[in-house]
């Protein structure tokens, strides 16, 4: 296949995840949650693409659409490659959707090169956890780790998983049937980085070593709220000098421990007023880092360290732990294949961690697992400008082509 050839395959992905963008909830902008009228054209526009492609389609019962290239010299084993079509409210066109595009390119490209190899494509129903504030209900079902207690979560117009997924005529009942064939090759999600990095070193595409791990957690500071103009420095309890000394803590941990990222996005003050000083200040802290253990001790140096600066300013300060997920590696020997796939297509062997979950964590429970990043120009995802550069694409096909062969060759 020439370069003519990706350049073709990537602007037709491009195209469709444009055309796909345009369905939506709302007009003007893109918003598509789990099994809502708009998820169900979306199917029915990719179940055409699938069938053009001679796949074999079904929507399992969490409303994953899965269509399956068998071709007839092929053993039983397949790849699955796939990610989501769900989005965040006023979102871009390639979060997720960019994958399904690129997955349905890959099963056109084997067909042309008579790689023999069963690809199965799945546009997984639900990642971002918008409708139900539940994410990964789609590739839970897939992975056949999906807990029935989800069916009984309600949205925001008080209906139930279950009951969605009735009205959109599937059987919660048949659940079990959705996961996917253990004996699978692997899977491969392709996706968007939504960061910065690769376009920081001019790289077009990576593979993914690991979906860090993280910690969230709430803390409060309390202090003595009082008079702006009457209290003398030395006599305050300020909660929100002590909040603000420990922030600048948290970034400049995070700066010095490579590959640490670390957050405080939400805080509030009580009584958040200009002239008064603040008696309480209620904080959020984000941490990630693909390495449990230097997450884990990061996080407890920062607590320890809020704990000091709360003494010494005659504060009180509580950390309740919110959330404490586990990174999730990506299997060694996939990784390994796309990196070498990388580099006989001419391009450097970039590894990277991805500091966002994805549906590939989920589906690492079940099989080998690996993911490949396409650079997001600007760095700029969940967001409706979100962007992909058609020379981007056209090289991460050509390095699933590389890849789909090797794999063929490997269990052939
Ligand atoms: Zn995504």
């Amino acid at each position: 296949m020439s370069s003519d050839c990706f350049a073709e395959c990537a602007r037709r992905a491009i195209a469709a995840c444009r055309q796909i963008a345009a369905i939506s909830e709302e007009p003007d902008r893109t918003t598509r949650r789990f099994l809502t009228p708009p998820a169900r054209e979306v199917q029915a526009w990719l179940r055409g693409r699938m069938e053009e492609l001679g796949m074999t389609v079904h929507v399992d019962a969490a409303g994953n659409l899965r269509g399956l290239w068998m071709p007839s010299a092929a053993r039983g084993r397949r790849l699955i490659l796939g990610s989501h079509i769900d989005t965040v409210p006023n979102a871009g066109a390639f979060d997720g959707v960019l994958g399904v595009a690129m997955a349905l390119e890959c099963a056109g490209i084997a067909q042309r090169l008579n790689i023999s190899l069963p690809i199965e494509v799945i546009a997984f129903s639900e990642e971002e956890g918008v409708r139900f504030a539940a994410p990964f209900i789609g590739s839970r079902a897939a992975a056949g780790r999906f807990d029935p207690a989800l069916l009984k979560l309600k949205d925001s117009d008080g209906i139930s998983v279950e009951e969605a997924i009735r009205s959109f005529g599937l059987n919660p009942q048949a659940m079990d049937q959705a996961a996917v064939a253990e004996d699978a090759l692997g899977f491969v999600e392709l996706h968007i980085e939504q960061g910065p990095a690769l376009e920081a070193e001019d790289l077009r595409v990576a593979a993914v070593s690991a979906i860090a791990g993280q910690s969230r957690h709430t803390l409060t500071w309390t202090g003595q709220a009082n008079h702006a103009g009457t209290t003398p420095m030395h006599l305050r309890r300020d909660a929100m000098a002590g909040a603000a000394e420990w922030i600048a803590a948290v970034e400049s941990c995070a700066l010095r421990t490579e590959g640490l990222v670390a957050t405080v996005g939400r805080i509030e003050a009580e009584p958040n007023t200009g002239n008064v000083i603040a008696g309480r200040v209620r904080l959020s802290l984000d941490a990630r880092h693909v390495s449990d253990t230097i997450r884990t001790v990061a996080v407890e140096s920062l607590l320890a360290q809020a704990k000091a600066i709360a003494a010494r300013r005659g504060l009180a300060v509580e950390a309740t732990r919110q959330l404490d997920q586990p990174a999730v590696p990506m299997d060694e020997r996939l990784t390994a294949w796309i990196t070498d796939a990388m580099a006989a297509a001419g391009l450097p062997e970039k590894v990277m961690a991805s500091g966002a979950g994805h549906d590939a964590m989920v589906m690492a429970a079940r099989l080998p697992t690996a993911m490949l990043f396409v650079r997001s120009p600007g760095g700029l995802s969940h967001h409706p400008q979100e962007t992909v550069r058609e020379e981007d694409v056209a090289a991460a096909l050509a390095v699933c082509r590389n890849f789909l062969e090797r794999l063929a060759a490997e269990v052939g």
